[in-house]
């Protein structure tokens, strides 16, 4: 037999716990993912001034900081700007940063090349020619181990930079 004020009691029991049960469920819902880490944006405004540039000897193919960082040394060394595929665009690419007018060094594998004496060849056709005979083996210039031989920037990368700047 049961007793009918306590049948109400276990009801209203049932019922309270069953209510609280809802309501912490949506006053609190329980994280299956950790919270993300918060990261550097990926847009900066030009009302936001530039964070502070990473190093040039990290190798981070796909960041646009150490990108930039790599083709600002051309602006302060004094590198005279060839055409394709020895501009400093290209070159910043592959991971190499100016050291001295016309010379330039890799950040992770310290390779040196100098490019001294190109702008002097007279003749366009030839210094073009040996430009471009450069330029296509700048990644084997890097030593044997280093990154960069084997992952240069995507081609995308500079107008990520380009347009963030
Ligand atoms: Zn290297």
């Amino acid at each position: 037999m049961i007793d009918g004020p306590a049948t109400t009691d276990k009801q209203k029991r049932f019922q309270s716990e069953l209510e609280s049960l809802f309501t912490r469920s949506s006053a609190k819902k329980a994280r299956i993912f950790p919270p993300p880490v918060p990261v550097a944006p990926d847009v900066y405004t030009s009302l936001i001034p530039l964070p502070t540039l990473p190093s040039t000897d990290v190798y981070a193919p796909y960041s646009p900081l150490p990108l930039l960082a790599r083709l600002r040394t051309y602006s302060r060394r004094g590198f005279t700007l060839l055409e394709a595929p020895l501009d400093a665009v290209t070159l910043a690419r592959q991971g190499w940063i100016a050291v001295k007018a016309d010379e330039v060094e890799c950040g992770v594998c310290k390779a040196r090349f100098s490019l001294h004496g190109l702008e002097g060849i007279r003749d366009v056709g030839v210094r073009r020619e040996v430009v471009r005979r450069l330029g296509l083996g700048m990644k084997e210039r890097h030593a044997a181990d280093c990154a960069w031989r084997v992952r240069s920037c995507p081609g995308g990368s500079l107008e990520t930079v380009s347009a963030r700047c």
